[in-house]
């Protein structure tokens, strides 16, 4: 039994902080159970308990004998993050505030379509890469979400969706890593909760059905299909780096020559050869939509397998954009498409609750002070204040 599990709660000794099992994936509980000196296997009997029966309360988990029972609650327990509230748009979208541990909170949508559910779920709290379009950058950087905390979003929705009960629809099909936070600076916690929404005796969701979004962290993209197979989406937003050097900023640091090779590696690595990945470029109205963009898009990703995927820019409050003109966004969609590329136009949706792309922004604890320096210039501009709630 290794000392740092074996934790007894001796009376008058600070009682040491349980292991919270929500964020373990597979191989991780069975190492766990491995160091307190149990079979691997129950690993699987605790994620069925957890991932598909929605049980928390480890006095339920009935095949589990009652001395282990007692044994896990002493060292162990299952915590998952707070909801604060949850908000249903008139089409069907609906966002959740959700308070983690250090009193931030984060969001999180679900989008129903006719044939699936789409739930985008959030990595961090805030995001430190400050894209001069997205309302999340505006907020500044509190901290990584743990492996809990991001699954435990999924759990979450599954549970207000009555998917844990045995003959209840499973409402989310799909999740995207689309939400507050960017997934590759917090890959090994991102890849742990990816491999439980994956995992069969989990949620059991086909690794097409599971997407990570990046703004280009190609070091750690480099290293991805190492662990993990799931769909790709490059958040590129303009065709060359002049351009996106002021709108992703990360792009000094990587270019998208740089990027799109990555990319292109990583596709090239899946075990199936008919993968693409999906460019996702926002259009914002006369800075990346003129048809010139729209040529050198389609030079520049001649050798990606993609698809694209068109978002016309959400505004927030204070935000300097515009969006694209209808006419614009249908001139751009069709340069692309004349080039033989599959383009899709993302339709906004649950912006009455601003719960569109790039509109969540959450409560953060701001460690960065940007979000200090983003409300002052927005004060200065205009007496309303709006990042609060
Ligand atoms: N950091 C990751 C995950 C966020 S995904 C990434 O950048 O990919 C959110 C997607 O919505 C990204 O493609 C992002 O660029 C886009 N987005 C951000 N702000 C937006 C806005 N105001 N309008 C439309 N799309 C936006």
């Amino acid at each position: 039994m290794s000392q740092s599990v074996e934790v007894t709660a001796v009376n008058d000794q600070p009682q040491q902080a349980k292991t919270n099992l929500l964020g373990f994936s597979a191989s991780k509980l069975g190492d766990f159970f491995e160091q307190i000196g149990e079979k691997r296997f129950r690993a699987t009997q605790i994620i069925k308990w957890i991932h598909q029966m929605g049980e928390v309360d480890l006095d339920k988990m009935t095949n589990l004998s009652k001395d282990l029972r007692e044994k896990l609650k002493g060292i162990a327990e299952v915590t998952l993050p707070e909801v604060v509230s949850c908000q249903d748009s008139t089409d069907g979208t609906r966002k959740w505030l959700i308070k983690v541990d250090g009193g931030s909170c984060i969001e999180m949508v679900y989008i129903p379509e006719r044939e699936r559910g789409t739930l985008c779920v959030s990595s961090q709290i805030g995001c430190a890469l400050d894209c001069s379009f997205c309302a999340t950058g505006k907020q500044g950087f509190n901290r990584d979400l743990t492996a809990a905390e991001i699954i435990g979003q999924l759990w979450i929705a599954a549970d207000s969706f009555g998917q844990f009960e045995h003959k209840a629809p499973r409402r989310v099909t799909n999740v995207v890593m689309m939400g507050m936070g960017e997934p590759l600076m917090n890959f090994d916690n991102v890849v742990d909760a990816m491999n439980i929404m994956l995992e069969d005796n989990a949620y059991g969701l086909s690794k097409r059905r599971v997407t990570l979004s990046t703004a280009g962290v190609v070091p750690a993209l480099d290293k991805l299909a190492d662990v993990s197979d799931v769909s790709l989406a490059i958040s590129l937003h303009a065709p060359n780096d002049e351009l996106r050097n002021e709108l992703v900023p990360i792009n000094r640091k990587y270019n998208l020559k740089e990027f799109i090779r990555s990319a292109a590696d990583y596709i090239d690595r899946m075990p199936d050869n008919r993968r693409k990945a999906t460019v996702e470029y926002t259009l914002m109205d006369q800075v990346n939509d003129r048809v010139e963009h729209a040529t050198e898009l389609a030079e520049l990703l001649k050798d990606l397998p993609c698809k694209i995927n068109l978002i016309p820019f959400n505004p927030f409050p204070g935000s300097e954009y515009k969006r694209v003109s209808n006419n614009q966004l249908n001139r751009f969609r069709d340069i692309l498409a004349n080039e033989g590329y599959t383009v899709t136009v993302r339709t906004t949706r649950g912006d009455d609750i601003a719960a569109a792309c790039g509109q969540l922004a959450g409560e953060v604890n701001d460690r960065t002070k940007r979000q200090e320096r983003y409300k002052r210039k927005l004060d200065e501009a205009q007496p309303v204040k709006i990042i609060e709630g």
